[in-house]
């Protein structure tokens, strides 16, 4: 069996299967592998009912806590009764004065189940009531079968209906069985050194962990082996390419320099030394210009690169801006269009391309691409698609870069004979860090908001200030400011999403004042309705936006005032903080309120962070403190570089050995051709083609 093979060799799995799991993206036999758990459910060992009394209510550290695992003996005959809406079973279990009583709904066959002086385990939560205790709806097990169940961990995937929790468990078990145990791909000493545990007894325990032990090497090892490819990919890429001179050196005509005159504001002087770096970057005739502009949200990197995209043009060259989402591209879209009327740049085209444009519109875009010297391009990452090719690309940017893989931002790049590169981030890095993950940059750190700006004034609160919070949003909407709410998702499976959007818009309609304007938006969402309703809402059309976190990156309205977070526990404080950051884009008093609807301590406190401070690389820190580097379950802080294990602040560590480990290997065997690296050869290889479009 080859990895490669399609899932359908597993026992079992015919077309039905096939077609739920290809919506999961599992096509093969690897993919399914690879299918981390979302979290595990854990099988307590199962107490009898006396002694589950005694330690009754006492809290537990433990990081996965299975269900209540009670073990009953059967003394009587369970009740049927039948009820106007459904029948229902009761069992009243009684022992030395103490009483349980098990209650099932819509399953009357649970009566003849409970035969009298047979043992079963009630699996569910026990709670106190009145007198004695109570058990809603347990999962029932015979015991033996419990006893196979006891003290483990079973995986819980994420999924799609009609897909259950347990095709997904045999198909992932059957894979793994399938695999023949072969030779790690990392080297012995690299096992050592990073004190990994081996690839084959990693993969069983991500599965299906043995203990919470074996489960954490597992994470490690995972986290560690993504961030060794990605450290090695850049590494050798960076060993392999030939320093390139720069053939579009750029001459400062001016033109920067008067539109930054006719701007409504004046550049902070952070903007003004990016500017400096870029154009002393992209005049050098020595080198073409690699560089990362890292500039907390609203610092307002969207200007420099527009500025330093005019001179561009104004050299002959075109230039290429490519966002991470629809809603974003079009709005940098926007934004240039209405920049370049007021600068009173007739002959400059703006062109916008995406993949939710009509084939005629793409024909066009196609055509204008391949004619106009004088462009700036933005779009989507329809940009890199064969079919966009261009005149004469002189620089490509890439907005909220940690959307993109590397090779994606390559891609851009190859469209053109070495044109400059100019990265944007929001994400704050230490710079030891960003010197790894962006090896192959130079950086600029824009450290400064724009002057004017008050700060966001913060608050974490509970359900109980929810009719203050609408009575807060409806004046400041009367006060002629605008307002996010983020919506609250219970679960991220398909149309979850969209309901959860509307159903929330449909109670806080009946909470508002009838006059406010109430949009919604969600990811599910056709990319150009979405635009339509970004649309509404830039141009005041809407009042309060209920949205999921597809208004998380980058998008400005400075109008908005307020960001209601509902469940704020739980995002990465990141992600958080980038959902802050679409208010206090103006010089109106902006709020943010985090609703905290988690009676936990740790989620109080993290918030509390958010609360104190509206610094991205602080925020960062303290998060990482308080999880402390053991942490392997604990929300990712963010989406960044698209690992799907490793978190590059939770696993700096781990980033920073990697990093070693993958320069001590290139020492050593510069093309990889020795022996004992040809797995991670073939490793490198599939790494690029999986990142490739
Ligand atoms: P980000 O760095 O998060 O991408 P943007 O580039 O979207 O931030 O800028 C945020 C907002 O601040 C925009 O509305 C922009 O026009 C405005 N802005 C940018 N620079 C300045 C400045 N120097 N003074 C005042 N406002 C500015
Ligand atoms: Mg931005």
């Amino acid at each position: 069996m080859k990895l490669s093979d399609p899932v359908t060799t597993i026992k079992g799995v015919g077309d039905k299967t096939k077609n739920l799991l290809e919506k999961i993206g599992i096509i093969t036999i690897g993919d399914s592998l690879t299918y981390y758990p979302n979290r595990y459910r854990k099988y307590e060992i199962a107490i009898p009912f006396l002694d589950a009394i005694k330690t009754f209510g006492q809290e537990s550290d433990e990081v996965f806590k299975g269900d209540d695992a009670i073990l009953v003996k059967i003394q009587n005959p369970a009740i049927l009764k039948q009820t106007k809406r459904m029948p229902i079973v009761v069992y009243k279990h009684e022992m030395a004065g103490e009483k349980l009583e098990v209650v099932w709904y819509r399953t009357a066959f649970v009566k003849s189940t409970l035969k009298i002086g047979e043992e079963f385990v009630f699996c569910g939560k026990m709670e106190r009531s009145g007198k004695g205790y109570k058990m809603e709806h347990p999962e029932i097990f015979p015991v033996n079968k419990y006893r196979q169940l006891e003290g483990k961990y079973l995986p819980v995937y994420s999924t799609t209906k009609g897909l259950s929790q347990n095709t997904i468990r045999n198909i992932v078990k059957e894979a793994i069985d399938l695999k023949e145990e072969g030779d790690d791909y990392l080297p012995d000493g690299i096992i050592k050194n990073a004190g990994l545990d081996g690839y084959d007894k990693c993969l069983r325990m991500i599965h299906f962990p043995d203990d919470l032990e074996l489960l954490k090497n597992a994470y490690k090892r995972f986290a560690f082996d993504e961030l060794f490819m990605f450290c090695l990919a850049m590494k050798y890429e960076k060993l392999t390419a030939v320093e390139q001179e720069n053939k579009i050196v750029i001459e400062q005509t001016g033109l920067a320099k008067n539109a930054m005159e006719k701007l409504p504001f004046t550049l902070t002087d952070a903007q003004k030394k990016a500017l400096s770096d870029i154009f002393s970057d992209i005049g050098d005739p020595k080198h073409i210009m690699k560089r990362l502009i890292q500039g907390d949200v609203g610092s307002g990197k969207t200007i420099v690169a527009f500025l330093a995209m005019l001179e561009v043009c104004e050299n002959g060259y075109q230039s290429a801006l490519m966002a991470p989402t629809e809603v974003l591209a079009r709005q940098h879209y926007n934004n240039f269009v209405g920049l370049k009327e007021m600068l009173g740049l007739d002959d400059l085209e703006i062109i916008f391309l995406s993949g939710s444009l009509s084939a005629a519109q793409k024909r066009d875009a196609y055509e204008r691409m391949q004619t106009i010297d004088k462009a700036i391009v933005v779009g989507t990452n329809a940009l890199i698609q064969k079919k966009a090719v261009y005149k004469n690309l002189g620089l490509v940017v890439t907005d909220e870069q940690h959307r993109f893989g590397v090779k994606q931002r390559e891609g851009l790049e190859e469209k053109s004979n070495s044109p400059h590169v100019l990265v944007m981030s929001a994400t704050p890095i230490p710079r030891t860090l960003a010197i790894i993950l962006y090896g192959d940059l130079d950086v600029t750190v824009i450290d400064e908001l724009p002057a004017k700006r008050l700060p966001i004034k913060n608050c974490v609160v509970g359900e109980s200030y929810r009719k203050t919070a609408y009575r807060f949003i409806e004046d400041q909407v009367k006060a002629g400011h605008q307002c996010y709410i983020i919506c609250s998702m219970i679960e991220t499976s398909e149309n979850v999403e969209a309901q959860s959007v509307e159903e929330y818009t449909k109670e806080l309609s009946s909470k508002l004042n009838k006059d406010i304007r109430i949009g919604k938006m969600h990811g599910k969402m056709l990319p150009k309705d979405k635009d339509k309703i970004m649309g509404s809402f830039a141009c005041g059309d809407i009042d309060v936006l209920v949205s999921t976190t597809v208004v998380e990156v980058g998008v400005d309205v400075p109008n908005a005032t307020v960001m209601m977070i509902e469940d704020s526990g739980r995002f990465g404080l990141a992600a958080l903080h980038q959902l802050r950051g679409r208010v206090g884009r103006g010089e109106a008093q902006s709020y943010c309120i985090f609703m905290n609807s988690s009676d936990k301590d740790e989620v109080a406190e993290r918030l509390g962070i958010l609360n104190k401070t509206n610094d991205g690389f602080v925020i960062a820190e303290e998060d990482l403190k308080l999880r402390g580097p053991g942490d392997f379950f604990g929300i990712r802080q963010s989406g960044d570089f698209n690992f799907k294990i490793a978190d590059i602040y939770r696993d700096s560590d781990l980033l920073k050995s990697a990093a070693r480990e993958a320069d001590i290997l290139l020492k050593k065997d510069r093309e990889l051709s020795l022996p004992e690296n040809n797995l991670i050869k073939m490793r490198l290889s599939e790494f690029y083609e999986k990142i490739v479009l």
